[in-house]
């Protein structure tokens, strides 16, 4: 019961954790011709993703079977007349309507077939090929089969493939590891042009890197090849409580920094909870001893516990069983996550602290650092910058506040007044004059100069690869950042 606990948390002083923690196919009326392709008129799926905030409607729907009927849709519309445009859906747990399509129309790539085989190179390491529309449980039951498994998490395992590839793909694991997008070999790409490209970073690398948190703006992923590595079958599950956040933050820091040997996941939410996960290996208690004794928790409040590597990772599936179950699963959720330089994350605490009421909050809010040397600079995710005497910061703190709005206390009108507050904090911790340097993860916004500033200096090679790979702005148009072009 994550989110009770977070209230609760919410209440308390400071906690951390430390975790190793349809019908049959119809045309679409059009007088488009698609050849051999069937567009689906069943809508309802892709006006609707997690957020349930927005539920843009699209004209038609492709549940494609192969990359050339992505291809074929793709090259028909780019040189037709009609100012379609075309979102591919992975889960659909966007918040904002990413991955939706008004009056265009969604390539649903949950019915794309599974597929997931793995290999190893000629150095001896193994990688799995996997399908664009697969989801990362399903890779992980696969894998595990071979005793195998990708390096880097997000919390909640029913998210595909291409879906967290285009943002980026964090959890505890990304201090170790980076995120996911940093855990990829090669991708299998059709452009917005419908042309069928496989890129890395030695072929066709500007696609690649564009792609690679690239809010699905410059092709649909197919495939991507994603590296494995040998997996535990147990983990300590450590959750330890703090009574001050300075001690939390610094705790944290040096779990990522000079003891990130000795652990392999490390997520900490503000109420203070810090969640360490090592794996289970001979030696793990000296480890864990060490951690202990070096780290300033409350050492009454340690709670450890060793569980299956699985059950850790798919301890978000474990709720949303919860969740469901007491109907808090399909309701609105005003998510805001944001990067925050650790220059700014104390003033950005107490700028939650300020404006978000424990009595009205539900869900919870994550806090925890990630290292900016295991993100390539060359993907499209933006990282704020920070600059010490040393040059710019490593340490980047990521937030997620993770509001959901129960139906049976909130109504539209308080809805709206959750998506102002966010709306708000974007603005605070954004603004330069307010010392926060704040970046959105997942980022949603409205206006291209709103894009413009998200990207800073980033934003004209966002723009030439666009130009070079979706000249026409069909892609993803979800995430309104550039207009369709007739
Ligand atoms: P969708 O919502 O279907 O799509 C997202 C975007 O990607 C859209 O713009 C879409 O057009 C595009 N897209 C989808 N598939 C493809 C494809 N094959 N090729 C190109 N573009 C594509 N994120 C984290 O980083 N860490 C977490 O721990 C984490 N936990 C989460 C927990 C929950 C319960 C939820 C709901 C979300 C979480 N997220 C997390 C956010 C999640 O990673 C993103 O919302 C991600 O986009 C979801 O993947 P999806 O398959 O549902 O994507």
């Amino acid at each position: 019961m994550e989110f009770g606990l977070s209230l609760l948390c919410m209440k308390m002083k400071f906690l951390v954790f430390l975790l190793v923690l349809s019908s049959p196919c119809k045309f679409i009326q059009s007088p488009m011709d698609f050849g051999p392709l069937s567009l689906l008129q069943t809508t309802e799926s892709a006006s609707l993703d997690f957020g349930r905030i927005y539920f843009n409607t699209p004209s038609g729907v492709l549940r494609p079977q192969s990359p050339k009927e992505i291809s074929l849709l793709l090259s028909v519309l780019s040189s037709s007349s009609f100012r379609v445009t075309v979102a591919a859906k992975g889960a659909g747990h966007s918040i904002n309507g990413q991955a939706q399509a008004l009056n265009g129309i969604v390539v649903e790539m949950d019915y794309f077939p599974k597929s997931i085989k793995i290999h190893k190179n000629d150095k001896g390491l193994s990688f799995a090929d996997v399908s664009g529309g697969t989801l990362w449980a399903q890779l992980l039951e696969e894998t595990l089969k071979q005793g195998l498994a990708p390096f880097s998490w997000t919390d909640y395992l029913y998210l595909s493939i291409g879906g967290t590839l285009s943002n980026a793909g964090i959890s505890g694991q990304t201090f170790k590891y980076g995120p996911q997008i940093s855990n990829v070999l090669q991708l299998d790409v059709v452009t917005g042009l419908g042309e069928l490209l496989t890129c890395s970073p030695s072929q066709d690398s500007e696609l690649f890197y564009g792609v690679l948190g690239g809010l699905g703006q410059f092709g649909i992923i197919t495939s991507a090849r994603i590296m494995l590595q040998q997996t535990p079958t147990k983990v300590k599950w450590v959750r330890a409580f703090y009574d001050s956040f300075e001690d939390f933050m610094k705790d944290q820091e040096l779990l990522v920094g000079e003891m990130a040997d000795l652990v392999d996941y490390a997520l900490a939410r503000i109420c203070i909870t810090l969640e360490i996960v090592a794996i289970c290996k001979p030696l793990i208690f000296q480890v864990l001893e060490e951690v202990s004794r070096r780290m300033k928790f409350m050492p009454s409040l340690l709670f450890s516990v060793e569980v299956p590597y699985f059950d850790f990772l798919n301890r978000v599936g474990m709720e949303e069983i919860h969740l469901r179950k007491i109907g808090l699963w399909d309701v609105s959720h005003p998510w805001l996550n944001m990067f925050v330089p650790r220059s700014g994350i104390t003033k950005f605490k107490d700028l939650l602290l300020d404006i978000i009421s424990p009595q009205s909050f539900e869900g919870p809010v994550l806090i925890y650092p990630i290292l900016r040397d295991k993100w390539n600079s060359n993907s499209s995710v933006v990282l704020p910058e920070s600059d010490t005497p040393e040059g710019i910061d490593n340490i980047v703190y990521i937030v997620g506040i993770l509001r959901s709005s129960n139906p049976n206390k909130c109504s539209t009108k308080c809805l709206n007044q959750f998506l102002k507050l966010n709306r708000n904090i974007t603005m605070t911790a954004t603004d330069p004059l307010n010392g926060i340097g704040g970046k959105q993860y997942l980022p949603h916004y409205t206006e291209e100069e709103k894009w413009r500033e998200h990207f800073g200096n980033k934003w004209e090679r966002f723009k030439a690869r666009k130009s070079s790979y979706d000249p026409l702005n069909m892609l993803a148009p979800g995430q309104a950042i550039f207009k369709r072009k007739s």
